[in-house]
């Protein structure tokens, strides 16, 4: 139990010449406060802020902040008011004290709308002033250690939450002790079989680690000594949490007790971390991949340390923590690490520009996004899995674990995202999908004639590539749609000796859009280009009646709107489909779009006869939408035998294969062979592979061939 007294060394150890006359006069209005008021543990309600304070300590807090920390449950809890606090100590901690009663009166609520609505809250407040938070972490946090006093579900409630926010806030604010606690204490309550089974195997085992720790530690140091270096080295079990991740995810059974203990080495001085690492890797072996140099390129909460894995004496895994006290103290205390006290002022701007990541949580929550988004960006931009890349000239990007090429681009600028064809990193050509590491070089290949990809969503992992993508591809698929459009009624008016440019000019289309309801050209050129209208129909007031039929009824018949098409097209909602003639295409060919001055786009087979002839630049990738059950007529020229009851039995092979016979034309040679033309209704390209197999089964039949377009 902590004791007022506990309060006062600990902060005059790092901070000498504080204000003790004001700790006093917190401590007792406090009292006074709460006096009477009882725990649910059934302890004295002033335990409660002692403890908070004396957290605070732990972090070498200012003076304002321990003062609140001992006021903070008074506001919510007796009869005093913000005015009566900042009546006795200042507006300052009148502030502060408010802060952390605004975000105790949250109810996170298990909706993502109002759980969203707190976290916009706290953001706030903390953009406010970051002690606010600072304070409610440590109320937190000894509220969990209490929790066993509450009701089953409201433990798992308040688990929950501190598990997906404060443990995750605790991280980027750079205290690890903090974090690591929070994570355990509700794990307890998450997973309390899992817990338990852990708890009570390190229990258990705990001799045998502890000679083990000892063992290690002995050899460290004696290696250590050779090169005198100096160093404080220590071990211990991993923490419960840890060991449960790294049992799911490594399938580790709980009696590899040696994997699960993890060693410090603090020495003075950075190069000496260096020299550590350089010791420990002759003496153990280094397992590849599993070093991490958080010297050179520290972690956004500014976290510093090598972190390395090897084989230990016994031939398992042991990770090791290289660092300086200085690296220690500020993995220790956090953030407040990093600022000055200096009257007035609560944040250094340097340490606020490094932590870049609580800008863009003010940002985000300023952006006014819906609920989802904003949790969305919320965990991408609190959860600790981030990833540091290199500029060509040596500028570091921070990126979220798993980014690729393209999330780097547009995180330098949209332009460079859109234009982005390739990557090197580290000066090897990869995929825009690859994967990016920590230390990576990258550099953008750019092309300017490019446009971004709709599968690009399929990988990019950060919000800004997401968005910019999406709305990239909105707009783009307007301007072709509008292109589109325009072509078909250009050309449709021209084949009545109608000027497109004068009716655009005379206002005349305008009226026709109207006639819609559009209120632009663009929007009716856009909805002929979606297939919305044929353009006939969208001319149909302006074209001469005795010019629709025929003629134009050829013309149009090969187009089938989207809608009944089965195709589907990369990046194109609506479009205007039609089937070639040259090779004729049916469902399961490999296939291309080729899109076509005025008549939408036309599917051809991979291998059409005349690839050649259809430009590069103006084919698009389709696929089949199988879902839809479209027959398509396919030529088959059958050679032959001539025998009776030969077409009887290629009827009744067509038959069992659901297939209809649409025409059929057969000649007899005078060397009695027989060569027919068959026209069959085709679904799919399996089905026509059944059919000539067993076209090729019927007694007589030499040969059978699908032709090649529809003559
Ligand atoms: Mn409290």
């Amino acid at each position: 139990m902590v004791r007022f007294n506990d309060i006062v060394e600990a902060v005059q150890k790092y901070n000498p010449n504080a204000d003790i006359k004001t700790l006093e006069r917190a401590y007792v209005f406090s009292a006074q406060a709460h006096k009477g008021q009882i725990r649910l543990s059934g302890e004295p309600y002033l335990i409660h802020p002692l403890e908070v304070a004396y957290i605070l300590t732990r972090m070498s807090l200012d003076i304002p902040s321990i003062v609140s920390g001992l006021l903070h449950d008074t506001i919510e809890d007796s009869f005093v008011s913000k005015e009566d606090i900042e009546e006795y100590f200042g507006k300052e901690v009148a502030e502060l004290v408010d802060g952390v009663t605004k975000i105790s009166q949250m109810q996170l609520k298990p909706s993502e709308d109002s759980r969203a609505e707190s976290l916009r809250k706290m953001i706030l407040a903390m953009s406010k002033d970051i002690r606010v938070i600072l304070i409610k972490l440590a109320d937190r946090y000894h509220n969990m250690q209490t929790l066993k006093f509450l009701s089953e579900e409201k433990q798992r409630e308040i688990s929950k939450e501190t598990f997906e926010i404060y443990a995750p806030l605790a991280h980027r604010l750079g205290i690890e002790w903090m974090k690591g606690d929070l994570e355990d204490e509700s794990f307890k309550y998450l997973y309390p079989n899992e817990y338990k089974a852990i708890a009570e195997r390190v229990a258990k085992k705990k001799k045998e680690r502890d000679a083990y720790i000892e063992e290690v530690i002995e050899l460290l140091k004696e290696k250590f000594a050779q090169f005198k270096l100096n160093a404080e080295i220590s071990g211990r079990a991993k923490r419960f949490y840890s060991i449960y991740k790294k049992m799911k995810l490594e399938r580790l059974e709980l009696d590899d007790i040696y994997d699960l203990t993890a060693f410090r080495v603090i020495v003075n001085e950075v190069k000496e971390c260096y020299l550590a690492l350089g010791l420990i890797h002759a003496f153990f072996k280094p397992i590849p991949g599993k070093f991490s140099d958080y010297i050179a390129l520290p972690k956004a909460n500014m976290y510093q340390s090598l972190h390395t894995k090897v084989i230990g004496p016994r031939g398992e895994k042991i990770e090791i923590q290289i660092r300086t006290h200085e690296m220690h103290r500020l993995a220790e205390e956090g953030i407040a690490a990093h600022w000055k006290y200096k009257e007035g002022k609560v944040f250094d701007p340097k340490v606020d520009n490094v932590f870049g990541w609580l800008r863009r949580l003010i940002d985000a929550q300023q952006e006014n996004k819906d609920n989802r988004e904003f949790i969305e960006d919320f965990k991408i931009n609190l959860f600790p899995d981030e990833i540091y890349v290199f500029t060509p000239r040596g500028d570091v990007k921070e990126l979220p674990k798993g980014a690729t090429p393209v999330d780097f681009a547009y995180a330098i600028h949209t332009h460079l995202g859109h234009m982005c064809v390739g990557a090197k990193v580290n000066g090897r050509i990869v995929p825009l999908r690859y994967t990016l590491k920590s230390g990576d070089t990258v550099e953008i290949i750019t092309n300017p004639t490019h446009k971004p990809s709709k599968d690009w969503l399929g990988f990019v992992k950060t919000s800004k590539a997401r968005s910019k993508i999406r709305q990239w591809i909105k707009t783009e698929q307007r301007e072709q749609s509008i292109e589109l459009g325009k072509a078909l009624i250009e050309k449709e008016l021209a084949k009545h000796d109608l000027s497109f440019s004068k009716m655009l000019k005379s206002g005349e289309l305008l009226n026709i859009a109207k006639d819609f309801s559009f209120e632009n050209v663009d929007d009716f050129f856009a909805s002929v280009g979606y297939g919305l209208y044929t353009p006939l129909q969208a001319l149909g007031k302006v074209i001469p009646e005795e010019e629709k039929p025929g003629k134009l009824k050829r013309l149009i018949s090969t187009i089938k709107r989207k809608k009944d098409a089965p195709i589907k097209i990369k990046g194109v909602e609506d479009m205007v489909v039609s089937f070639a003639k040259c090779c004729n295409p049916i469902p399961g060919d490999k296939i291309f779009g080729f899109i076509t001055r005025g008549r939408g786009i036309t599917i051809h087979t991979a291998d059409c006869p005349n690839i050649e002839t259809y430009d590069e630049q103006r084919r698009v990738e389709v696929t089949w939408d199988l879902g839809k059950e479209v027959t398509f007529p396919v030529r088959l020229k059958i050679s032959s035998d001539d025998r009776k009851g030969l077409i009887s039995d290629i009827s009744t092979v067509m038959a069992m294969n659901n297939a209809n016979i649409i025409s059929a034309k057969a000649m007899t040679y005078p060397d009695k062979s027989a060569a027919g033309i068959y026209v069959v209704e085709i679904g799919h390209i399996s089905q026509l592979q059944k059919i000539i197999k067993s076209v090729q089964k019927i007694k007589g039949v030499k040969s059978i061939e699908r032709l090649r377009g529809l003559a």
